[in-house]
This record gives structure tokens, C-alpha cells and sequence, in this order.
């Protein structure tokens, strides 16, 4: 086992980090902006390191200075956390080379899998479910045309590096396919540096459905099931759960089983989360995967009892998985909501500034991931999720019965934030009968009927 783990992130994710640590019996070290030399969760870190000005670009995002921080603390690991590096193949690619375990995968597993294209290549010869369409990036505009008549509009043209909804058109017609793929091309050069760009399949009302995976150095991998995230707001999820209510038990094995083949095939050390879109018909596509920890992994850890971020720790400190796909067992229902300081009713504007009141709510079955308390003053640097409440019963409708009294003991003041709106949501007809798609909630936001909704 690890030492020392520094921990190249901040926020919630940072303090669940340190968390496993102390569990594993390792010594966490935090790095942090000057915008956060406050943070609480920093003050649970046996050291930390400043590593530059607010702005991420000088000090979240500086490799040269994470190395440094973990050289300089001896830390012979270091967790990504999620968004920041933790998809930087260069930066895993440079901690191997100072003998630092970068937790997560290898940088060619990295970007063997990161990259759409290659992606989605790799997942059509392991069995994963994929959109038809061009077979890799667009070499030739009449035969992306030809493609697209054979799958039929609409389509939608993607980067292959992309990343963020970036970069992505959606056509209807030939000329509007015509039109759109130079767009894209130049547009996914400016923005990650790679041209390639390729056609599939535009799914109108789908859920999006995700694979939680995990594989270790030895040549094992697992799933533990999915969660459904089609409560979503630009792309932005708002709340995810797990099991996926309604899906059918059978085609649900195989999409979870071909997800840990995939990640089997990559060689892959480490979590991984494979993304699905599913149709009326319970068909699944693959969107892509994503090489890190996700923000709602709590949900999993609810109804599996798996520790996610522990087991990322162990396997990358060379041990073998702790456990085999068969001990996996799913129980009961988790649903997490995302806190964000954002003022629901004025546009999600992000709210910055100090909280001074913040009653946190418990009872069984509810868990509370986060940095923030009162006196806690939010920084306008970075994104606004200031944490997650996240509950688990023993059936969907008991743990929305759950959530809600939960949402009603919750107390954050007086900025606004999205405690509001996901009471509404708890209440929500369709939401109740799972009867969504990855538009519902903006579709619900444009209609009226929220803003009369009990409150
Ligand atoms: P990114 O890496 O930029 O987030 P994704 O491939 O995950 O890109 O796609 C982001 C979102 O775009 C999806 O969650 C979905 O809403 C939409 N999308 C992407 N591909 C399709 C598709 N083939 N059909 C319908 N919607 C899609």
C-alpha cells in the first residue's frame, strides 16, 4: 500500500478522498489555490501545499507543480479525483515517469479508450452495444452521406477527442450532414487540438444509462451495475440513481457484462464508467467512457457496499480486485441529488459567497458528501456543486420518501441553491414513475407546472 496519496483536486471529492485514505490507513496530503486556502476539507489533510493563484490554469491544471507538491511531501501516489488532470493522459504519462502511481489507468489504456473513435472500435469487438455509423473518423464526405442514409437522420457528427457536449451537430437532412462536418471538423481542431470527426446515430428520447466498472493489474475486471442519470440539464447531471428503474433484468446482464469486457480488453487499472444511452425499445448504444471516478459514484456504493474509491486505491497499488463479479450483489434503491449553489429560478445563475447557515440532514440511510458548513465561503473560481446528498431504501419509492425529508431538513443560507428544485423534482409525476428521458427535466422547466408544484 501507498504512504502517502496527494491529492491533485479540491471540494467534495477531495475530502472523500482523504477519507478512503485514513481508512486504508494512508497518509492524505491536499494541494490547494489560493481561493482555497479556507477550505475545510483541507484542514483533514496531514499536509498541504499552495500551488498557485485562483484561476485553475495556475494551479489545479499545473503538472509541474502537483509533481513538485508530491515530491517535495513524498507522496508516492497521486488521486486525480474527477474533472481537472483526471483525464490527462500527459499528466499520467509524467507521474509514471517520476515514479509517482498515478491513480487510475495507464496512459495508453487512457487514451485508448478516452478517444472516441478508438473507443468504439475496441467496443464493437468486445460485444458492447454501439450507435451504427461511420466505421472511424470521416476520411470522405460522400461516404459519411452514404452512411448516414443507410442509419437514416437524424445523425449526429462528434469529435472523437471530444469532450464537455462540445463539438457536436446534429443533421437532418443530407445537406444539413454536408453543411455541418467541415463545422464540426474545425471546430474540434480549435477546440482539442484533433480534427476527427464521425457520424452515428441521433437518438431522440432516450435515458442514459451508465456501467460502473472496475478492473485491476492482474488481468480481472467487474461491473457493479449502473445507474440511470436522465434527470440532466444541459448535459449537466441533476440527479442520478441506481438500479435503472424498469430494465428489463436480462438485457440489463448483458449490458453490464459487455461493459466489464471492454474494460477487460483495455487492460484497464482502475474505475471506469461506461455510458449508454437506452431507447423505448431497451436497446443500448455506447456514448463513451469515461476513465475516472464519476461525481455519482455514492449510488453504486449504496446498493453494492462496494467502496469505490478504496478499491481504486488498492488495485492501483498493484493488489488484485477483492472481490469477483459473483459476491456483487445490487440491494435496495440509492438516488443522488447534486447540491449546487445556483439559484434554480434566476436561469441556475452560480452563487458565490458565504454560507452562514448550514443544517445538514441524517436519519438512516442518508449520506451527506460534502466540503461545505457554515462559514464556508464559496469561491467564484470553480463549479458550483457544493456537495451531494445522496439516501438508499429498500425500494425506489421509499428512498424518494427518503430524499425528500431529507430536502425538507436541509438548511443552506442565504444563497440559493438547487434544494429548492430537486424538492420538486422529488415530486414530480414522471419523475416518480420513472417515466423520462434524458429532456425531461428541461422540458418540465419550460412548462409552467413546476413553479406551482408543492414546495
Ligand atoms: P461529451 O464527451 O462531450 O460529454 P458524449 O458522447 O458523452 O459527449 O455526449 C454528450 C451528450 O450528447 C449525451 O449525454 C447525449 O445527451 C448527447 N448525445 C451524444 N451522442 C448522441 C446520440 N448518438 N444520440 C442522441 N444524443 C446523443
Amino acid at each position: 500500500m501507498f504512504k502517502r496519496i496527494l491529492i491533485a483536486n479540491r471540494g467534495e471529492i477531495a475530502l472523500r478522498v482523504i477519507r478512503a485514505c485514513r481508512e486504508l490507513g494512508v497518509s492524505p496530503v491536499c494541494v490547494y489555490s489560493v481561493a482555497d486556502r479556507d477550505g475545510p476539507w483541507i484542514e483533514q489533510a496531514d499536509e498541504a501545499v499552495c500551488i498557485g493563484p485562483a484561476a485553475s490554469k495556475e494551479s489545479y491544471l499545473r503538472i509541474e507543480r502537483l509533481i513538485a507538491a508530491a515530491e517535495v511531501t513524498g507522496a508516492d501516489a497521486i488521486h486525480p479525483g474527477y474533472g481537472f488532470l483526471s483525464e490527462n493522459a500527459s499528466f499520467a504519462g509524467v507521474c509514471r515517469d517520476c515514479n509517482i502511481t498515478f491513480i487510475g489507468p495507464s496512459p495508453e489504456a487512457m487514451n485508448l479508450l478516452g478517444d472516441k473513435v478508438n473507443c468504439k472500435r475496441l467496443a464493437r469487438q468486445s460485444g458492447t452495444p454501439v450507435f451504427p455509423g461511420t466505421e472511424g473518423g470521416i476520411e470522405d464526405i460522400d461516404e459519411a452521406a452514404k452512411v448516414a442514409n443507410e442509419i437514416g437522420y437524424p445523425v449526429i457528427i462528434k469529435a472523437s477527442a471530444g469532450g464537455g457536449g462540445r463539438g457536436m451537430r446534429v443533421a437532418r437532412s443530407e445537406a444539413e450532414l454536408r453543411e455541418n462536418v467541415e463545422k464540426a471538423r474545425q471546430e474540434a481542431l480549435a477546440a482539442f487540438g484533433n480534427g476527427t470527426v464521425y457520424v452515428e446515430k441521433y437518438l431522440e428520447n432516450a435515458r442514459h444509462f451508465e456501467v460502473q466498472t472496475i478492473g485491476d493489474n492482474h488481468g480481472n475486471a467487474v461491473h457493479l451495475f449502473e445507474r440511470d442519470c436522465s434527470s440532466q440539464r444541459r448535459h449537466q447531471k441533476l440527479v442520478e440513481e441506481a438500479p435503472s428503474p424498469g430494465v428489463d433484468p436480462a438485457k440489463r446482464m448483458r449490458v453490464c457484462e459487455s461493459a466489464a469486457e471492454l474494460i477487460r480488453s483495455a487492460k484497464y487499472c482502475g474505475a471506469a464508467t461506461v455510458e449508454f444511452l437506452m431507447d423505448k425499445k431497451q436497446d443500448f448504444y455506447m456514448l463513451e467512457v469515461n476513465t475516472r471516478v464519476q461525481v455519482e459514484h455514492p449510488v453504486t456504493e449504496m446498493i453494492t457496499g462496494v467502496d469505490i474509491v478504496q478499491t481504486q486505491i488498492r488495485v492501483a497499488a498493484g493488489e488484485p480486485l477483492p472481490m469477483q463479479q459473483q459476491d456483487i450483489k445490487v440491494n435496495g434503491h440509492a438516488i443522488e441529488v447534486r447540491i449546487n449553489a445556483e439559484d434554480p429560478d434566476k436561469n441556475f445563475m452560480p452563487q458565490a459567497g458565504l454560507i452562514e447557515t448550514f443544517v445538514a440532514p441524517g436519519g438512516p440511510g442518508v449520506r451527506l458528501d460534502s466540503h461545505a458548513r457554515a462559514g464556508y465561503r464559496i469561491p467564484p473560481n470553480y463549479d458550483s456543486m457544493i456537495g451531494k446528498l445522496i439516501v438508499h431504501g429498500p425500494t425506489r419509492a421509499a428512498a424518494i420518501a427518503r430524499m425528500r425529508q431529507a430536502l425538507n431538513e436541509f438548511k443552506i443560507g442565504p444563497l440559493p441553491t438547487t434544494i429548492s428544485l430537486h424538492k420538486r423534482i422529488m415530486d414530480n409525476t414522471e419523475f416518480q414513475n420513472a417515466d423520462f428521458d434524458i429532456h425531461w427535466v428541461e422540458r418540465w422547466l419550460k412548462s409552467n407546472d413546476h413553479s406551482s408544484a408543492a414546495v
